[in-house]
């Protein structure tokens, strides 16, 4: 079972996007001219805090929400331009999961999988085998005679994921689908995530206020701040990219603590830097006996990548060339005091 869809450039587009909530005397602008692109079989996160637009965006790019201006195209079909007859077809191509599962409660596992295929019109015989082969794929096979109430919140999550892709959407949209979920959980839904976006080539946005889940699973991300994008690109990108706000949150060393009064450094490492033998060589070269305040080391996207603060307690002068040098080996060195 494969949902490819032909290789383009972009699955989910967004063009100057803006939605306004109330009248116009007392209105709050959710979405202020965002743009996006989404390739296709990334997995993509939308981070922000509370009162972001974070759900705003993930309603519009269903038209659960209506922009009042800008485009969104998704898998080549501008939804904005849509009549609603073919409107309702396109969404066929967008399955969502949710933060509260939203399933029936009066229906089996399969009776929810099934639910969409009935009202699309899809015979008995093939929703039976697809929701057999879907619950399998989500390892639900032997629930699916159980009720919502009879499952754990992890395999209610499941029940979702497998309701979201019985229509073979190309885009999976989750609504911060593990929020409700125990950390143990949780991993285990976005392992199933990355899994059927492997498996099925399937593009998925998510929308997160929470920073573990992008480094587990998010090849890209956009960070959201009063309905605007502030930042947003790869990860790999972004984590070597000087001031980016998302690669501090991805790295959080919390506060300076400066000791001796010497120059407080941050230095990023990500792919071809990650294994540089840089401390031993300010202590060779520079004759400098760097401290080391705070280190992260994560795995993003496949490659080693991290941060590490270090004190250098030299002079200014004897400070500033061993950053130059530090610099000129392309490694990203940000001074923090
Ligand atoms: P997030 O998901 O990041 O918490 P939201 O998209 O829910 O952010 O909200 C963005 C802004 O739009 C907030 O100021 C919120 O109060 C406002 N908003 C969202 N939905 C509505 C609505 N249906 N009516 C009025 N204001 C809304």
């Amino acid at each position: 079972m494969t949902f490819h869809h032909d290789p383009g450039k972009t699955m989910i587009q967004l063009q100057h996007v803006t939605k306004f909530f109330g009248r116009a005397d007392n209105s709050v602008r959710a979405l202020d001219n965002v743009s996006l692109d989404v390739a296709p079989g990334e997995i993509f996160g939308v981070v922000g805090q509370s009162g972001a637009g974070k759900s705003t965006l993930i309603r519009t790019i269903n038209m659960l929400e209506r922009p009042d201006s800008g485009s969104i195209v998704v898998a080549d079909r501008d939804l904005t331009a849509l009549p609603v007859g073919q409107l309702r077809e396109a969404r066929r191509s967008i399955g969502m999961i949710f933060q509260h599962f939203n399933l029936l409660s009066s229906r089996t596992v399969r009776g929810n999988v099934e639910l969409g295929l009935e009202i699309a019109g899809v015979g008995s015989k093939e929703r039976s085998k697809r929701s057999s082969e879907i619950l399998d794929l989500v390892g639900l096979g032997d629930k699916s005679g159980s009720y919502p109430s009879q499952l754990s919140g992890g395999q209610k999550q499941r029940v979702g994921i497998a309701r979201a892709l019985a229509s073979k959407p190309s885009v999976l949209l989750s609504d911060e689908a593990t929020s409700a979920l125990d950390p143990e959980t949780t991993r285990s839904i976005l392992q199933l995530v990355k899994t059927i976006n492997a498996e099925l080539g399937l593009t998925v946005l998510l929308i997160t206020h929470e920073m573990e889940v992008v480094k587990s699973i998010c090849n890209s991300a956009t960070l959201l701040e009063n309905g605007r994008v502030v930042e947003t690109g790869k990860l790999v990108d972004l984590i070597s990219t000087t001031g980016s706000r998302l690669a501090r949150d991805l790295f959080p060393l919390g506060p300076v603590e400066p000791r001796s009064g010497g120059t407080v450094i941050d230095i990023t490492f990500s792919g071809g830097t990650a294994d540089r033998p840089v401390i031993s060589q300010l202590s060779r070269t520079h004759g400098l006996d760097v401290s080391i305040l705070g280190a992260v080391i994560e795995t993003i996207d496949g490659n080693q990548a991290g941060r590490t603060r270090l004190e250098l307690p030299g002079s200014p002068g004897e400070n500033d060339a061993a950053i130059a040098d530090l610099r000129s080996q392309n490694l990203l060195v940000e001074v923090v005091t």
